[in-house]
């Protein structure tokens, strides 16, 4: 058997075809000229609530969504209109899918995107301290705010990106926890605790928000001592002051943590969880 020939091809009639394309192509250029017309001036630029970035009108995808939309509600009197995606939502979304091994180590759905690329810096070398502290992988860094959702919990979980695996933890989380493993009373294979006390990068976020309590502490304690004994790096983000602080870990422990202390990032500025609050929503 011979493959396709010039004979073959002469057998074809092209033309058809090609009147068909040409059809449709007249088809999309006047649908995409009508939506020009139609299209309100407010609705020419969408404003990403996230970024703050502007993306025109995507005619083509309109005029594609347009024909779709008439043709299911048989009315030729709608119009949609499908803007271009803002560049730095596509970026994030794209970081997010990469990401399903940090939702493993225990980063929040809503953090996954949260990179050193896409931090918004808020104080002078805070993100040049973060990545330092990721590239040296030794000791604690403390990054303190002073307020809720200045982004202290985004540098946390940069530095776990960079570091390729961890535990992510809030005090308040990892004491429940404990609780419930002593409650199992040595039931469960490898603790919580002997996790936290080996694992490559240990985030303690918000600490000092758990009320601990007797044997609860004492755990926290034994991990921070154990991780500052094996040189093992530890985040912790916090609201408190470093009196505060110490006066949740008790002053032996505080300082030992004193003494690993990579460096304390204090981050002011105004709360980023309106933006963040936006970003949830999205889909
Ligand atoms: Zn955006």
């Amino acid at each position: 058997m011979s493959g396709f020939t010039r004979d073959h091809l002469e057998q074809i009639d092209a033309l058809p075809v090609l009147g068909k394309l040409k059809e449709l192509a007249e088809k999309t250029a006047a649908l995409k000229n009508e939506l020009a017309h139609w299209a309100p001036e407010a609705e020419r630029q969408r404003v990403c609530e996230k970024h703050g970035n502007t993306t025109p009108i995507d005619w083509d995808a309109s005029a594609h969504a347009t024909a779709k939309v008439r043709l299911d509600l048989g009315n030729d009197q709608v119009c949609r209109l499908v803007h271009f995606r803002c560049q730095k939502c596509v970026a994030d979304e794209g970081i997010a899918k990469q990401s399903a091994w940090l939702q493993a180590c225990g980063v929040p759905a809503n953090m996954l995107h949260c990179s050193f690329e896409n931090y918004q810096v808020r104080v002078a070398n805070d993100l040049a301290h973060a990545k330092k502290f990721a590239s040296r992988k030794k000791g604690c860094l403390v990054i303190r705010g002073e307020d809720m959702g200045v982004g202290k919990s985004h540098l946390a979980v940069a530095i776990m990106r960079e570091i390729g695996g961890g535990i992510f933890v809030t005090n308040d989380m990892l004491m429940v926890q404990i609780r419930k493993e002593y409650r199992q009373n040595g039931q469960v294979g490898l603790t919580t605790k002997e996790r936290c006390i080996k694992t490559k990068l240990l985030i303690i976020d918000d600490l000092g928000t758990a009320d601990g309590g007797g044997d609860v502490l004492t755990s926290l304690h034994t991990i921070l001592t154990a991780r500052h004994g094996n040189k093992l790096p530890s985040v912790r983000t916090t609201n408190m002051t470093e009196e505060q602080i110490e006066d949740y870990v008790g002053k032996r422990v505080f300082n030992r943590l004193d003494e690993s202390l990579h460096t304390c990032i204090t981050l002011t500025g105004e709360s980023m969880r309106k933006q963040a609050r936006t970003a949830y929503f999205e889909d």
